[in-house]
């Protein structure tokens, strides 16, 4: 899959499955073969939904529906022509301990009725560490069992990460899913956590995968379907939901809202404005299960929205600080984010448009964690402010993001002070890269007529790098010859890709050999190629170690090197 826009794990992305293809993050309703409360169709229509999920073992069982589903296949049974993701019947195996049907019947029937993501019978649950090794034992054969039929079908099938809540083993069967060539990974046996409010381990198991899967294959969070669990899903490098929820909720007359679960029989108010909450009354839904549904379905839809929109924005993380106060376990949970700031840091991008504190919770950002990690290493400068959350800022990179885009809720002191263009260049290149020795003396530093602040910085009368209005985040022109001929920053790729990328176009993830594994989303770096030759610049879309696992999507948006900013001396 390729990624779009991202905001600390999360990401927004395409997806292709054989000719279909679908925006990442995704919630799957799932359809109930024998009872469709609401139909694909209708979900599709009204709902905006792109893709379903079913049951394939319910089919099988049933003799009527099985012979259709084989005759006309899942869409036409279903009819519906989005993507259809079936489920193999391990959640029944959860539930009652046992089912009828062997992997291989049930892998062979998922690629006989066309499903556009199957599923192997895996061996979910939650228990002992003993349990949990053999089933994950059990679950690894099954995979294997299967192994050249999953290769040979276009079916894109999802290998499901069991281990219940010991990290070695999630990772062992992330890795080993990895291994045996799937393209699609189910985080499985989170419902039981979920029923339990465990937030924090059934996130801990979403992590541990995440960290052993590259960035370019997608995630599942199978069964994580509550609203309310979307934005921590997401953050945490989630792709794929699925939702029972909005119906299952709505048989138990249960209302969903993304702070959590009301009894439809305790409300005297809707406070939602979705066409069935504008239209009907608490007491009409108290009577209709079906229009609770419908609602619980608006809200889910809603919700994934919302967590994309903020992805787009970069302001995922302002809308997990009002997400965890829906429930005090969910808080624990948003707290121990503390535990994933390698994990967080490494893929959230170096600059957003804003940087609100809104609670003490805004100190655990990655923002934070970066720079106190950055302050560690070398320094030039004498003078510092103090910025909360971040606490010491050297002052010549105050109006960088996100000391300069932060935004707190008390009144600072604004007064002036007293630094120069030439020490908020050189300190600025220093802070990102390292370099407090790369600005000329002679460099002349321009300021925009129209803002104020610094734009061009030249040397020689050539350009040599532009700091970005908005964050200045600098744009390397002429340095980056100058940063060639020193360690770092650089991302490797074949003498044959030269010509490709010196022309400007995407240095896509495939011709990556090696990348510096200090960069990260958003930073401006070097193209080279294996016999060092510089080739380009660009804005990484990846981190550096991203890069390098990926196969899929754009590594760095190339920018082609002007050869009129080329220092005299190369
Ligand atoms: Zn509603």
């Amino acid at each position: 899959m390729e990624i779009k826009s991202r905001d600390l794990a999360g990401r927004i992305g395409k997806l292709k499955i054989g000719k279909k293809k679908v925006e990442t993050p995704l919630i799957l309703p799932v359809i109930n073969p024998k009872k469709q409360e609401i139909t694909p169709k209708e979900m599709e229509k009204e709902f905006g939904v792109e893709g379903v999920i079913t049951n394939a073992y319910i089919i099988w069982k049933d003799e009527s529906l099985r012979e259709q589903a084989q005759k006309k296949g899942i869409h036409e049974l279903l009819d519906f022509d989005g993507l259809v993701m079936t489920d193999s019947g391990a959640f029944q195996l959860m539930q009652y301990g046992k089912v009828k049907v062997t992997n291989t019947e049930i892998v062979e029937f998922q690629r006989d009725i066309e499903v556009d993501i199957g599923v192997i019978l895996d061996i979910p649950g939650i228990g002992d560490f003993e349990k949990m090794r053999e089933n994950l034992d059990t679950t690894i054969k099954r995979a294997e069992e299967v192994k050249d039929m999953i290769k040979s079908s276009k079916v894109l099938w999802a290998g499901p990460v069991q281990g219940g809540v010991f990290k070695e083993l999630r990772k062992e069967s992330a890795r080993k899913m990895l291994e045996l060539g799937f393209n699609y990974f189910a985080v499985g046996s989170v419902v039981p956590l979920l029923n339990e409010y465990r937030f924090k381990e059934t996130f801990d198991c979403l992590v541990w995968t995440r960290e052993v899967i590259p960035t370019d294959k997608p995630v599942h969070f199978f069964g994580a379907g509550h609203p309310m669990m979307f934005a921590f899903g997401v953050a945490l490098g989630a792709d794929v939901f699925d939702s029972a929820a909005y119906a299952l909720f709505a048989e138990k007359g249960k209302y969903l809202t993304v702070d959590g679960t009301r009894d439809i029989s305790q409300m005297k108010e809707l406070p939602c404005s979705c066409p069935i909450c504008s239209n009907h009354s608490v007491e009409e839904l108290r009577k209709n299960k079906s229009l609770l549904a419908r609602h619980n379905l608006y809200v889910t839809m809603e919700e994934m929205k919302r967590v994309k929109e903020s992805i787009r924005q970069g302001t995922l993380w302002e809308l997990l600080e009002k997400r965890a106060r829906a429930h005090p376990r969910l808080y624990q949970a948003f707290l121990g984010f503390q535990n994933y700031l390698d994990y967080l840091e490494e893929k959230d991008p170096i600059s957003k448009k804003r940087f609100f504190y809104l609670s003490k919770e805004s100190e655990l950002r990655p923002e934070v964690y970066r720079h106190k990690k950055r302050l560690q290493q070398k320094t030039i400068t004498k003078k510092f402010v103090d910025l909360a959350p971040f606490e010491r800022v050297p002052i010549e990179v105050k109006d960088m993001y996100p000391f300069g885009q932060r935004e707190v809720p008390w009144e600072e002191d604004a007064k002036p002070r007293d630094v120069s263009d030439w020490d908020i260049v050189n300190g600025i290149i220093g802070y990102l890269y390292g370099y407090y020795d790369i600005l000329p003396e002679d460099a002349v530093i321009e300021r925009s007529k129209n803002t104020g602040r610094i734009r061009n910085v030249l040397v020689n009368k050539k350009l040599w790098l532009v700091l970005r209005a908005s964050d200045y985040i600098p744009i390397l022109h002429g340095i980056a010859w100058e940063m060639a001929k020193r360690g770092g920053w650089k991302v490797i790729v074949p003498d044959g890709a030269s010509d490709h990328v010196k022309d400007g176009k995407s240095t896509f993830a495939k011709f990556v050999i090696d990348a510096d594994e200090k960069i990260r989303p958003g930073l401006e770096v070097l193209i080279v190629n294996e016999s060092g030759e510089l080739l380009a610049t660009g804005t990484a879309k990846m981190s550096g170690k991203e890069m390098v696992s990926a196969r899929e999507g754009v590594a760095v948006d190339t920018r082609r090197l002007k050869p009129e900013y080329a220092p005299d001396k190369i």
